[in-house]
């Protein structure tokens, strides 16, 4: 450790996950332990029952992320946490903890958007200085680059993310949550692509008359492999439609996909083909950062404090619906 390292503990808490994380300012990521809430079968998040989840797990979290690290709490120069967008109950639980901790230990604190933390993550770990982004989550699906001070939007879906049509349509099979992964395994063993709604508007994707067509056709009898197929071929193109046309405006030489679900093996094949076509390389961040975790907050914590964003304790609430573009990203410079 050099002597003007910084290091930052990270709290990820925006739905599902419980993370805490130690990020040094040279990029090493120390530790990353998470927790993750699993809703009873056939159920989605209970934002009150996360909550609770993460109330009583998240000190041990915490505790194990500093002792993995091998730092003490009173080594840590900075406390960095997740205030959005995400789940208003448990968003609240890492910011309390995140206020607690740097009030008693006299550190600054750091309000950060978990989109950028799922970007910043995998520009750090795939080593991509000035990508166009694709971010498909539980909670995104979005197309992104660095222009001007901040990330813009240069398509987005217009309802459900691909995640939810993932994870809700798995729901209505009967499956067990998070249904994405699922859907990718009964997927492969499928054999017919039915004719599903195709929805894409300008640069941006639609994708909830998809979910409701497939969950009539699986009541009408259509073979659950098929139309896991199905669904799987019809989202993917519509993003990798619009993921094409942004990099062709864009002339960005690169494609990042970032989020839970770049975890899909057939979505890495779609969109680098995209980048293919476009002459652009393709990166996918490493599985291990690919969810939420407490390690995309600590490194964006530390971007931020290496460039004077921090919040005093009075101003460091939380925004459910804090958009991505919404917010000033120094570190980026010029772009
Ligand atoms: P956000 O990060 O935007 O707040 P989130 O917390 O739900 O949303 P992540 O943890 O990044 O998101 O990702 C979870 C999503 O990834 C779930 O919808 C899950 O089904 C999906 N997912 C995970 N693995 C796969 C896979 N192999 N194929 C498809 N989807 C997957």
């Amino acid at each position: 450790m050099k002597k003007d390292e910084v290091r930052c503990l990270g709290i990820e808490c925006t739905a599902h996950t419980y993370g805490a994380s130690v990020v040094s300012s040279s990029g090493r990521i120390l530790s990353d332990v998470k927790d993750i809430y699993k809703p009873p079968e056939g159920r989605g998040i209970h934002p009150r029952e996360c909550a609770q989840h993460h109330s009583e797990v998240g000190l041990r979290v915490v505790k194990e992320a500093l002792r993995e690290a091998e730092v003490k709490l009173e080594e840590v120069d900075v406390i960095a946490f997740s205030a959005g967008p995400g789940l208003g109950p448990c968003l609240r639980t890492g910011a309390t903890l995140a206020r607690a901790l740097a009030s008693l230990l006299g550190k600054p604190l750091v309000r950060v958007n978990h989109a950028i933390g799922h970007i910043e993550i995998a520009r750090l770990t795939t080593g991509v200085e000035d990508p166009l982004i694709v971010l498909v989550s539980g909670g995104h699906t979005v197309i992104t680059t660095y222009v001007d001070g901040r990330y813009r939007v240069y398509g987005e879906t217009l309802d459900i993310t691909l995640g939810n049509l993932l994870d809700m349509f798995a729901r209505g099979a009967g499956l067990p949550s998070p249904g994405g992964p699922l859907v990718e395994e009964l997927a492969l063993k499928g054999s017919v692509v039915y004719e599903l709604p195709y929805v894409v508007k300008g640069n941006d994707i639609s994708y909830s008359g998809l979910l409701t067509a497939s969950l009539k056709r699986l009541r009408s009898g259509a073979k659950l492999e098929d139309l896991c197929l199905s669904i799987q071929e019809h989202a993917f193109s519509m993003l990798a439609e619009a993921t094409e046309r942004a990099l062709a405006f864009t002339e960005k030489k690169a494609l990042l996909l970032t989020g839970g679900v770049a975890a899909n093996r057939r979505l890495r094949k779609v969109l680098s083909q995209v980048a293919q076509e476009q002459n652009a390389s393709f990166h996918v961040v490493p599985a291990k950062y690919a969810g939420d975790c407490g390690a995309q907050i600590a490194w964006t914590g530390i971007l931020h404090y290496l460039h004077g964003d921090v919040s005093p304790l009075e101003e460091s609430y939380v925004k459910p619906k804090w958009r991505l573009d919404e917010v000033d990203v120094p570190w980026r410079g010029k772009g």
